[in-house]
């Protein structure tokens, strides 16, 4: 099933050494936009630089491949230190295989990770590779977290009139 991914996890976060071993997974390649960071952000997620910090440390060979501009993702991708294919096209493969032949990694080894099915998680199916999605990170949800926060602050500060 091309839209199947081969493993469903909240985000990558719950990737680790375990992870990886359980699931016979050496290397990754990653979307950027709601999979590393907010669509478009020019930072990273919370706790992202230090997970792929973890992920070096455990020697995984990392690489971005995402579907938006260069403009977008070099210089993101060179604030986390990694290396990437902009364009990438999915789900269409030669972007995946690009990226695959720089990691030198084994295809069945290797997992394409992302947010969405019908590029990241059919882009690696069709490329024959392990497939990881993750939940997207939502605006939505942080504006919704500031609304809330906002009208927390107002009836606390009712409160303490
Ligand atoms: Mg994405």
């Amino acid at each position: 099933m091309l839209f199947k991914p081969t493993i469903w996890i909240k985000n990558v976060l719950c990737i680790d050494r375990d992870f990886l071993t359980e699931h016979g997974i050496d290397a990754l390649i990653l979307d950027l936009d709601n999979t590393l960071s907010l669509h478009g952000a020019p930072a990273a997620e919370q706790g992202i630089p230090e997970w792929l910090d973890k992920m070096r440390e455990l020697g995984v060979p990392m690489m971005v491949v995402s579907n938006n501009t260069a403009k977008r993702v070099a210089p993101l991708a060179a604030k986390l230190g990694l290396d990437y294919t902009a364009n990438g096209a999915k789900p269409l493969t030669p972007g995946i295989n690009r990226a695959l032949k720089k990691l030198g990694t084994d295809r069945k080894r290797t997992a394409v990770v992302g947010d969405q099915i019908f590029t990241d998680v059919l882009g690696g199916n069709l490329a024959g590779m392990p497939t990881i999605l993750v939940e997207p990170f939502m605006l939505e949800k942080n504006v919704f977290f500031r609304m809330k926060r906002k009208a927390e602050n107002l009836v606390f500060r009712r409160e303490n009139r």
